[in-house]
């Protein structure tokens, strides 16, 4: 018993265990006091009133610290398992994470990575920062020889699951295991399942980074980033990163992530009910030759995901039959679907991945990205089948 409570009182019970879902609409809140705020407001203070009690514990300086960047930090730390920092995107996220390892280390990045993340690592490749290697994620044994392949060098072992835009599913546990195996840092990108649907250090993940622009805000009006780590050697090297480089999240785009994030389990549950249907739909369209969605029962990461998420997510792709030129024709076709870039806002977006320069060959030309927003199904369906009928062969 704590040593404050007197022995005739019994100890408060354990804190209840809340459920993500909950989680995301209660975190970050400020102390609850009568007449307290509820919300944490914006705060716009470039600089904090120095020599107070708090010594290092002070936030400082603006560049250093900000609440409204720790009301975020700590719901979306509480939601991933771990503790957060926030960024001013989501590369901002991915840039101080690959910094994690010396000059010299290899990275091994899936070679259908997010075309970001694969123009990233080329770059300081060309650099001579690091070492890139590309991998084929969903075959762990593969993975595990290119590990064994670097005869202990440093290493660092990108996932990203469900990959943007294949939908490849990665054994996070297993390949974890294997990177740890070899001494090589796991990060995961969780920004396509969100915390709801995959929690990357329960599978002993080290990093998780995301790019907070998509689902977690949820409504397009953000670019913002975030990484989660327990270990307290990493989350010192992440903020001194970010502190140095100065990749610092604004304070309203903090505000307003953590608003997005309260309703995240509704729009996610909304989104992925929709794109589950609309990836069965679109499977019987002549102009589609292919739908990639975990939730399709012959998808390839079909099981994996089944064990290993608590969802199948609201992304789903399709390969156009007739090619690119058909492709565009369904993109240039949509009407209530917006052809734009970006993911996991509550508008439905269709793009064709490869107009981007940097898009990994391994992505097919006529390949179209959906992510499916909040809107009515069925408004969403007819306007697509209307598009698809249009580029029909
Ligand atoms: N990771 C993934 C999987 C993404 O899809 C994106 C952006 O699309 C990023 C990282 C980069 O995030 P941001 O655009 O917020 O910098």
């Amino acid at each position: 018993m704590p040593e404050n409570v007197p022995e005739n009182v019994s100890a408060p019970s354990a804190p209840q265990q809340l459920s993500p879902a909950t989680l995301a609409v209660v975190a970050g809140r400020p102390a609850r006091a009568l007449d307290s705020e509820l919300n944490t407001p914006v705060s716009l203070s470039a600089t904090f009133v120095g020599g107070g009690s708090l010594g290092a514990a002070a936030l400082g300086y603006g560049r250093f610290a900000n609440p409204t960047w720790e009301a975020l930090e700590r719901t979306v730390g509480e939601l991933e398992g771990g503790r957060s920092l926030s960024f001013a995107s989501g590369m901002a996220a991915v840039s101080a994470a690959l910094h994690l390892v010396p000059a010299d280390a290899t990275v091994l990045v899936p070679h259908g990575a997010y075309n970001g993340t694969h123009s990233l690592t080329a770059q300081l490749a060309a650099q001579g920062r690091l070492r890139v290697q590309h991998v084929d994620i969903t075959d762990v044994a593969a993975v595990r020889g290119a590990l064994a392949g670097l005869g202990g060098g440093r290493a660092l072992l990108w996932l990203e699951s469900p990959t943007n835009p294949l939908l490849e599913v990665a054994d996070i546990a297993a390949l974890t295991a294997a990177g740890h195996e070899h001494g090589a840092l796991v990060v995961v990108d969780n920004t396509f399942a969100t915390p709801l649907l995959q929690r990357p250090l329960e599978l002993g993940a080290d990093v998780v980074v995301h790019s907070v622009t998509k689902f977690l805000s949820g409504h397009s009006d953000v670019v913002l980033g975030a990484v989660v780590a327990r270990d307290e050697q990493l989350l010192a090297a992440l903020h001194a990163h970010r502190t140095f480089h100065g990749a610092i999240p604004g304070p309203l785009e903090a505000f307003l992530a953590l608003r997005g994030i309260r309703t995240l389990p509704l729009r996610l549950e909304r989104s992925q009910a929709s794109a589950a249907v609309l990836a069965r739909r679109l499977r019987e369209h002549p102009a589609v030759a292919r739908v990639r969605h975990p939730s399709l029962p012959d998808d390839p990461g079909h099981a994996l995901a089944s064990a290993q998420m608590s969802g199948y997510g609201a992304l789903v792709s399709i390969e156009v039959a007739g090619g690119r030129a058909a492709a565009e024709a369904v993109v240039d076709a949509v009407r209530l679907w917006v052809p734009a870039t970006s993911l996991g806002g509550v508008e439905s977006l269709v793009e064709r991945r490869r107009r981007h320069a940097n898009e990994p060959v391994v992505v097919p030309e006529e390949l179209l990205r959906l992510s499916v927003g909040v809107e009515d199904v069925e408004d969403l369906w007819t306007d697509l089948r209307q598009a698809l009928d249009a580029a029909r062969p």
